[in-house]
């Protein structure tokens, strides 16, 4: 399998594939062997990978220590990074030791954003275990904590020396978690993928889902590598996000609404990434900027990856629009949508009014 480069004008690093074997992780921290080295997980991760990971990498002869967080987006705040700071500081860490962030989005926008902070940052290097992650938060460079006033507010842009992807992880994971993973996905084949879209399509013709522990290896790991080819090309041609990195928020505007009406416990981020995609779709469909068939192609799709469509309870359009408009990226009550023209290719339309989005929302069935 092919590498990956995400090259930057700050920095570039490597996207490298490997099989997941201590054997393997432990050759790809060579630089580090005089170091000292946290690895980083969750309780959950680190009881599944990160102890055997640990005693391997221990008796090859690293200086290796191993720090948890407590597993669940509710942790993920100011407190859980002081606790990371505390325990390296107390290890008098150096600026040329590291952290090795293993496990799902969570345990990275963390293990990232403490890397960045401490002693004005240091290297990490990020092993996503989560479909989740190995497709989206693993790649991009954003880190971060919630705040009581929102989610991700408190961080920074800061990218890893290196990432490490191995498609092993994958078969310990919950449905739930592949099918947050797979919207990203789908996300993507939509708004840069053909190929990636129409081998989905293929793919899950005849297969269904929840068989997901038994496809084979080179389908997770392409598609895995096809979603991340583009991510890496989109963040590498506006690493900032001033402009064409907004097409990785397709379904997200809607989405990110939905997640919050419904107090983060209704739906995960795939499935309101899910809602917000076919949403967006039908909208584009309505102003004329694809054709019916884009949105039934997605649809179908959506359908066979047991994703939602619509909310389970209908939620009123002025609460839905009321709630976008809090958005950060929202400016002078204009909104700009991410709508598909055809599978593979998007446009930003800027400047929709409100009160014709409005009226789109409330015909949608
Ligand atoms: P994400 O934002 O990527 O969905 P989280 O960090 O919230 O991720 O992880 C979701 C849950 O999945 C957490 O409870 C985490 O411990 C668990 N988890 C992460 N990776 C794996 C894995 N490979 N197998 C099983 N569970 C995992
Ligand atoms: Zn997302």
């Amino acid at each position: 399998m092919q590498n990956l480069t995400v090259k930057l004008d700050s920095c570039s690093y490597q996207i490298n594939f490997i099989d997941g074997s201590e054997e393997t992780i432990f050759s790809e921290l060579s630089p580090y062997t005089n170091k000292k080295i946290c690895l980083i997980s969750d309780r959950h991760v680190y009881k599944l990978y990160g102890k055997n990971l640990n005693e391997v990498l221990s008796k090859k002869g690293l200086n290796i220590f191993h720090y948890e967080f407590r597993p669940g987006e509710k942790h993920k705040n100011i407190k859980s990074i002081m606790g990371l700071i505390n325990f390296a500081l107390a290890r008098k860490w150096n600026r040329d030791d590291m952290f090795l962030v293993m496990g799902g989005g969570v345990t990275g926008d963390m293990g990232a954003f403490a890397a960045s902070i401490i002693l004005r940052g240091i290297n990490y290097l990020q092993i996503p275990t989560t479909l989740l992650a190995q497709v989206d938060s693993s790649v991009g460079g954003k880190t971060g904590v919630d705040h009581k006033a929102g989610k991700n507010l408190i961080g920074s842009f800061y990218q890893p020396s290196k990432v490490l992807i191995s498609t092993s992880f994958l078969k310990t994971l919950p449905l739930r978690e592949i099918k947050t993973g797979m919207a990203e996905v789908v996300k993507t084949g939509v708004i840069a993928n053909k190929k990636l879209f129409h081998d989905l399509e293929t793919f899950f013709s005849e297969r269904k889902l929840e068989s997901y522990r038994e496809f084979p290896d080179p389908f997770w790991t392409e598609l895995v590598f096809e979603s991340l080819l583009i991510k890496s090309q989109v963040v590498t041609l506006d690493e900032k996000e001033s402009g064409l990195r907004m097409i990785l928020n397709y379904g997200h505007t809607f989405g990110h609404a939905l997640e919050k009406l419904t107090g983060y416990s209704v739906y995960t981020h795939g499935e309101a990434v899910a809602i917000g995609m076919n949403i967006a779709a039908n909208i584009a469909c309505k102003l004329k900027i694809c054709k019916q068939d884009v949105v039934e192609r997605q649809t179908n799709l959506l359908k066979r990856l047991q994703l939602p469509l619509l909310p389970q309870k209908k939620i009123s359009p002025d609460r839905l629009l009321e709630c976008m408009m809090l958005d950060k990226k929202v400016k002078s009550n204009r909104l700009t949508l991410i709508l598909p023209e055809e599978i593979g290719k998007v446009r930003i339309v800027k400047d929709l009014k409100i009160e014709d989005l409005r009226e789109l929302l409330k015909e949608l069935k």
